[in-house]
């Protein structure tokens, strides 16, 4: 069992998912808000938030 880190962004009110965007280097990915531009190490707003969640699949 694994845990993972899900990523919300509440700019609009109601949190939105976060999606890391694969890139092709072994620089870590980050997931980045689309509507806002936020992300975990860059939240000037603080609507940046996360949920660890335990997945049984893995
Ligand atoms: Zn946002």
């Amino acid at each position: 069992m694994t845990i993972y880190r899900k990523w919300y962004c509440s700019c609009r009110g109601k949190p939105l998912e976060l999606t890391a965007v694969e890139t092709v280097e072994d620089e870590p990915v980050e997931p980045t808000c689309e509507r806002c531009g936020a992300s975990p190490s860059s939240d000037p707003r603080h609507t940046i938030s996360y949920r660890d969640v335990d997945n049984p699949d893995d």
